[in-house]
């Protein structure tokens, strides 16, 4: 693991600490979830829940998530046997590529990919393939000539993020179709990071990849909690998948960590059958919050990829003058006292992502007034 030294995040939020920027870095709300979904909680921790949870998690939230599965998606996942409670998507992604490859086994992942990806498949061993998004017409994508041709005898599974961090790409229905076909062709399974799920804008549909034909036998879908309910710190996450592949994570997954924290647990199986209608506001809300920043940082004279889902907008900084995203945010407090993160360190060839930035927008309206208003000097 050597390779792997401190995060960008950690990186870039003590820059933002040390010169009082602020920080468009990572990716967490400053706001909160939903208050009864909170007082659920300390209900729980005032009534006892505060020992050791069953492994596979507390069946009130196991059943939650499968009528929720089936009400949102028309997936059927048992409680019992394919619905697996983690500590957050991060575990979850963890213990299923511990679960599923042997060293030198391939997994590809779509560049720029989240950094958790990279560490959980050094972890066991297996290869990172790099499949490049690229911007065309306006959103990131990838050319399924591409995907097909980064396929080999090694290839174990396919990680599909979507919709997609950094890039805020949301997969289209034929986009998922040309993934489902190059594994069920080549008899690939897929690992879906769907914590975005409900964060969609403009109307766009989230479609997970086990809804498509023959993809539920092969699809290992994880979600979470942190985004979906603005409740990051609680990493309470959860795994559905048919039960060779969930008794496999869940094999990993006792010996990593045994058991995910009880009272969010339940607070969260709580919210899958009460606040959904919070979520629909939240989602309202951040379609707001995104067009108020992509305004801002057009008018400070970035240039903008529209971004369908997810907290973050993705930024060409050339327009600037700039060429290289690293050296631009190491000098981004200085310059115009806020933090931002350079695309390139998501991605295997960096060159590809050297020109982007990505913004979040999972903030307050006046903190992306103040970050707006600070970064047109950067043009001025
Ligand atoms: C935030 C995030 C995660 C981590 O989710 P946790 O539930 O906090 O572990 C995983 N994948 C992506 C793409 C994320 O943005």
């Amino acid at each position: 693991m050597r390779a792997f030294g401190t995060t960008i995040f950690a990186e870039m939020s003590a820059l933002a600490v040390r010169t009082g920027s602020i920080n468009l870095g990572q990716g967490f709300p400053d706001t909160d979830g939903p208050e009864a979904m909170l007082e659920q909680a300390v209900r729980a921790i005032r009534s006892g829940a505060n020992q050791y949870p069953p492994g596979p998690g507390v069946p009130e939230l196991r059943r939650a998530v499968s009528e929720h599965r089936t009400a949102h998606y028309g997936l059927d996942y048992s409680p019992d046997g394919e619905i697996l409670v983690t500590v957050g998507a991060t575990e979850a992604i963890a213990a299923t590529v511990l679960a599923l490859c042997e060293p030198g086994d391939e997994v590809i992942a779509f560049e720029p990919y989240y950094d958790s990806y990279a560490a959980s498949i050094a972890l066991a061993q297996a290869r990172l393939v790099a499949v490049t998004l690229r911007p065309m017409a306006g959103r990131f994508t990838f050319d399924p000539a591409e995907l097909r041709a980064a396929v080999t005898p090694r290839t174990r599974a396919i990680l599909v993020n979507s919709p997609h961090n950094p890039t805020g790409t949301v997969f289209t229905r034929d986009e998922l179709a040309a993934i489902a076909e190059v594994c069920k062709e080549r008899g690939i399974i897929a690992i879906t990071d769907e914590v975005y799920e409900h964060l969609t804008f403009d109307g766009v549909e989230h479609v997970p990849l086990a809804t498509l034909p023959g993809m539920r036998e092969r699809t290992v879908m994880i979600s979470s909690a942190g985004k979906t309910f603005s409740v990051t710190g609680w990493k309470t996450g959860w795994v559905c998948a048919p039960p060779a592949l969930a008794g496999a994570v869940a094999t990993v997954k006792q010996f990593v960590t045994f058991t995910a924290g009880a009272p969010w647990q339940l607070a969260v199986a709580y919210a899958l059958r009460h606040e959904l209608g919070w979520v629909a506001g939240l989602r309202a809300q951040l379609q707001d919050k995104r067009d108020r920043l992509m305004e801002g940082l057009a008018a400070a004279g970035f240039e903008v990829l529209r971004p369908a889902g997810t907290y973050f907008v993705q930024t060409d900084i050339r327009p600037l003058g700039f060429s290289d995203g690293l050296e631009l945010t190491r000098r981004l407090p200085e310059l115009a006292g806020v933090v931002a993160i350079p695309t390139q360190v998501f991605y295997d060839h960096a060159e590809r992502g050297r020109h982007f930035v990505r913004f979040a927008f999972c903030k307050k309206d006046e903190v992306i007034d103040e970050a707006v208003a600070r970064l047109k000097r950067l043009s001025g």
